[in-house]
C-alpha cells in the first residue's frame, strides 16, 4: 500500500518583492523536500513558482492567483566536502545561515550579493553577481551540480557536465524550469573573516572607470558607489572600494586569537511604513549624497573591514525597504558591454540631469558571461539604481535609458526588473530563443509562473 504525502498547508498571502511597487494575491505553500511533489501536483491553472526570500526587487517570486512554493531552510544538511573545498546545501538554506556555518571553517561564498537575505535557489535562479563579477564570474559559474524538481514531479540532477542544457536553463532562469532542491557548489578558502579595504573618494566619472579598469588584474572585489545628483566636471564622482581577504598575519592582535569569528548584526529597524516624502526628497538626498561622498577619506588602505561591514552594509538596518514610502520603489540596473562607456555616461547625465532623489547608485565592472541563456552578466559595466516608485516622468525616463541600453547591446537584470517590456528582454537577451525551447521541453504545459514571466511572455498563456 502506499501513502501520499500531503502537500504543506498554504495560506492566502499578498506577496512583493523587495521594491514593495507591486504586489499580488497568491496561495503561498511552505515545503520541503518530502512534500514538494504533492505540492507540484496541487497547483492550479496559475500554476506556481518558487520563493526565496524574496530579495529579488521586482515581481519574479510572486505568481497573481497561483501558487508559490517555499522551500524550508534545511540548514542541518550543510555538508562541507574540505577535498573539494565544495558545499552542498538546500535552496532554502539562506546565505545568512551558510556563512555563519562556513566563515568558522575558513571558507567563504564564491559570489555574494549585497545582502545575505538571499537563498541558494534564488542566487543560482537569478545568476547573481557580485563585487568579483570582473575575477571570479556569477553564482552558477561555481556549481557543480544541482537537484531539481520537474513540472511533472521528476527529480533531475544537472550541471555543467550532465544535461549542461538544461543546467545553463535554470542558471538565470528565475525558477522558470522547475525548483531546485539543492546544489553543490566551490567555496573559496579564507585566513580570516576580514576584509583588508581600499577607499578612495574620486571627483569625476572617467577617473572612476579608468581606475576600475586599471584594478581589474589585482583587486578581486571592487564597487564603486557614484553621486547621481553631481553635475558638470564632478558628474559621476564617487566613492570607489576595493578588497582582499585579508590574510591572518594582517590581523590586528585582538582579531588573531580569532581570525575567523563571523558575528552579523542588525543595529537598527525601519519601522513598519515611513512617510516617504519626508524623507526620501531632493534636499535630503542632496545633502546626504554630500556627506557621504565628503566623509570618505581621498585614500585609505588597508582598513580591515567585517564581512557584514563590506559586503553588505544595507543588512545593518532591518526592513530599509520601507524608507521609500506606501509607494515602494523599483530598481533599474542594466550593463553595457565594454566599448560602449559613451552610453553609461549619457545615462548617468540623463538622470543626473533629472534630479531625481537616488543616492543608492552602484557601478561594477563584469567579466565575460557564462553559458547561462537568461544571465545576466556580459563583460560591461552594470550600473543600479534604487529610484521611488511613481515618480513623475519617471517611464518616460526610463523608458528612454532602455533604448539606450538596447542600442548599445546591453540588457536589464530581470531579478531587478519591473518596468521593462517582453521586446527589451528579446533584444537584450539574444539566446531567448533557446531558453524558451529547452524551457519547453521540461514544462510543456506552462506549470512554472510568475508575474514576471506573464509579464515579459516568459511562459506560455494558460487557460485551464
Ligand atoms: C539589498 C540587496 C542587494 C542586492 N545585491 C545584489 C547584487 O549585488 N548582485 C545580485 O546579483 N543581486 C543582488 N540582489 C538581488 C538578489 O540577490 C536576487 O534577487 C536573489 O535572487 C534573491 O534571492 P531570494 O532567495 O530572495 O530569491 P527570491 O527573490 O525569493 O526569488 C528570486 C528568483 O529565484 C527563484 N527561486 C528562488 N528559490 C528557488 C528555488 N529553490 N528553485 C528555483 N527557483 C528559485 C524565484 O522563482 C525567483 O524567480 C540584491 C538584493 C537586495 C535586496
Amino acid at each position: 500500500m502506499t501513502t501520499s504525502v500531503p502537500a504543506s498547508r498554504g495560506h492566502r498571502a499578498l506577496l512583493a518583492g523587495w521594491g514593495l511597487a507591486a504586489s499580488s494575491a497568491t496561495e503561498l505553500v511552505d515545503v520541503d523536500a518530502g512534500t514538494l511533489a504533492a505540492a507540484v501536483k496541487d497547483l492550479p491553472a496559475r500554476g506556481g513558482i518558487a520563493r526565496g526570500l524574496g530579495r529579488s526587487y521586482g515581481d519574479p517570486a510572486q505568481n497573481a492567483g497561483g501558487h508559490v512554493l517555499r522551500l524550508a531552510p534545511t540548514n542541518e544538511h550543510i555538508v562541507i566536502d574540505d577535498v573539494a573545498g565544495t558545499v552542498t546545501a538546500g535552496a532554502g538554506v539562506s546565505f545568512d545561515d551558510l556563512l555563519a556555518v562556513i566563515v568558522p571553517r575558513g571558507y567563504f561564498v564564491p559570489v555574494t550579493p549585497g545582502t545575505r537575505f538571499v537563498t541558494i535557489g534564488g542566487a543560482i535562479a537569478s545568476d547573481i553577481h557580485g563585487k568579483n563579477h570582473h575575477a571570479d564570474g556569477s553564482f552558477g559559474d561555481h556549481v557543480t551540480s544541482l537537484r531539481m524538481m520537474l513540472a511533472d514531479t521528476t527529480v533531475v540532477t544537472v550541471g555543467p557536465d550532465n544535461d549542461p542544457d538544461l543546467f545553463w536553463a535554470t542558471v538565470g532562469g528565475m525558477g522558470l524550469t522547475g525548483v531546485i532542491i539543492d546544489a553543490t557548489f566551490r567555496l573559496i578558502p579564507v585566513d580570516s573573516s576580514r576584509m583588508s579595504v581600499e577607499t578612495r573618494r574620486i571627483d569625476n566619472l572617467d577617473d572612476i572607470m579608468s581606475r576600475m579598469a586599471a584594478s581589474d588584474s589585482n583587486v578581486r572585489y571592487s564597487v564603486a558607489w557614484i553621486d547621481l545628483l553631481a553635475k558638470g566636471k564632478h558628474l559621476g564622482r564617487g566613492v570607489l572600494t576595493n578588497a582582499e581577504h585579508a590574510t591572518a598575519t594582517q590581523l590586528a592582535a585582538s582579531q588573531a586569537t580569532d581570525p575567523l569569528c563571523f558575528d552579523a548584526k542588525q543595529i537598527v529597524a525601519v519601522p513598519p511604513i515611513v512617510p516617504a516624502p519626508g524623507v526620501i526628497n531632493r534636499l535630503s538626498v542632496t545633502a546626504f549624497n554630500e556627506l557621504w561622498y565628503r566623509k570618505a577619506p581621498l585614500v585609505r588602505q588597508g582598513e580591515l573591514q567585517s564581512i557584514p561591514a563590506y559586503f553588505h552594509p544595507l543588512d545593518l538596518v532591518g526592513n530599509w525597504n520601507r524608507v521609500y514610502g506606501r509607494q515602494g520603489f523599483l530598481q533599474y540596473q542594466f550593463v553595457v558591454p565594454f566599448g560602449a562607456e559613451d552610453v553609461l555616461r549619457a545615462v548617468i547625465e540623463r538622470i543626473s540631469a533629472a534630479t531625481l532623489p537616488i543616492f543608492l547608485t552602484v557601478l561594477k565592472r563584469f567579466g565575460a558571461g557564462n553559458p547561462g541563456h537568461l544571465s545576466f552578466p556580459i563583460g560591461g559595466w552594470t550600473l543600479a539604481i534604487d529610484v521611488r516608485a511613481e515618480r513623475a516622468g519617471l517611464s518616460a525616463l526610463l523608458n528612454g535609458l532602455d533604448t539606450l541600453v538596447l542600442d548599445a547591446g546591453g540588457r536589464h537584470y530581470l531579478a531587478k526588473d519591473f518596468q521593462t517590456s517582453p521586446a527589451a528582454v528579446r533584444r537584450g537577451y539574444p539566446r531567448l530563443d533557446e531558453w524558451l525551447a529547452i524551457r519547453e521541453r521540461v514544462d510543456p504545459a506552462g506549470v512554472w509562473a510568475s508575474d514576471l514571466s506573464r509579464r515579459l511572455g516568459l511562459t506560455p498563456f494558460r487557460t485551464n
